[in-house]
């Protein structure tokens, strides 16, 4: 039984159509990459995974439990993830105040209401990942563990979140995330904007979070990183799965075909 798995997963804008019966399977311990051009409909299925987008129960099973109808504070509480894009640092909070908050379900209070006051005044609503309270949160990652993960983080710990760079910030968001001990972490665009070095220094994180035990699902539009760091690809387009195979198994004209379309 695969650990997350899409069957015939379509979903929809209004009267647009945005997928068209996409099957995607992640087992468990592995790292799957998702290319694809603008628009093919890569956000859409993390939208659908995640819950913002809901539809049949039984097109996305996680453990063989049907997740399609879930809310999104259900399926993080199965302790499915998602590195907000766009980072979504908290401003005014130092990067150990924005890590601790992704921690906060665990029992870690560490800043306890401060924390919780300061994000029900922006929110008008409870702190998201206290929603995730359900997963029981255990695992490796805790505040040391994602300072050796991304030791910059450490040495501005005290810093605001506008105090550091884009790839600093897209660090924090994923250290964020990973404080709750996901399951499966779903990284949608991580290197979006950022410089080559930097890019580097997020992807060489990857498969230390999969030694670690987590499962990733990274949505890419660079087809030479997805490569470098998955398992398995899919490549999608105008809503549909044009490919999957290991990176050693599919050949460049392979992609070629599979993200433009053929010539
Ligand atoms: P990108 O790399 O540009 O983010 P993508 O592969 O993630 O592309 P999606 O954002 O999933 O693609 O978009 C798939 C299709 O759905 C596109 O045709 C897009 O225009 C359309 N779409 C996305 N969001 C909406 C929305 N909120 N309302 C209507 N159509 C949308």
């Amino acid at each position: 039984m695969a650990l997350l798995e899409t069957t015939g997963l379509t979903a929809r804008y209004g009267d647009f159509q945005a997928l068209f019966g996409v099957d995607v399977r992640l087992e468990e311990g592995e790292t799957v990459a998702i290319i694809g051009a603008n628009g093919a409909g890569k956000t859409t299925l993390m939208r659908s995974i995640t819950g913002v987008l809901r539809g049949a129960p039984d097109e996305i099973c996680h453990k063989g439990v049907s997740i399609g109808h879930l809310m999104p504070d259900t399926i993080m509480k199965r302790g499915i993830v998602m590195v907000p894009e766009g980072r979504r640092l908290f401003p005014s909070l130092t990067v150990e105040e924005n890590l601790l908050i992704g921690g906060q379900h665990k029992g870690g209070r560490d800043l306890g209401d401060r924390i919780d006051g300061f994000i029900s005044r922006f929110t008008g609503g409870p702190n998201p990942m206290e929603l995730a309270a359900g997963h029981d949160g255990s695992g490796v990652w805790s505040l040391d563990a994602i300072y050796t993960l991304f030791p910059v983080l450490k040495e501005r710990r005290h810093n605001p979140g506008t105090a550091l760079s884009g790839g600093q910030q897209q660090m924090v968001a994923i250290g964020r995330a990973l404080m709750s001990n996901p399951e499966i972490l779903l990284c949608d665009e991580i290197s979006l904007g950022l410089a080559p070095v930097v890019i580097r220094d997020i992807y060489a994180a990857l498969p230390k979070i999969k030694e670690a035990g987590t499962s990733v699902i990274v949505v890419e539009q660079d087809i030479g990183q997805a490569l470098k760091v998955a398992d398995r690809v899919y490549c999608m387009m105008e809503g549909r799965i044009t490919l999957e195979g290991r990176p050693d198994q599919i050949s460049r004209d392979d992609i070629h075909a599979a993200y433009f379309g053929a010539p």
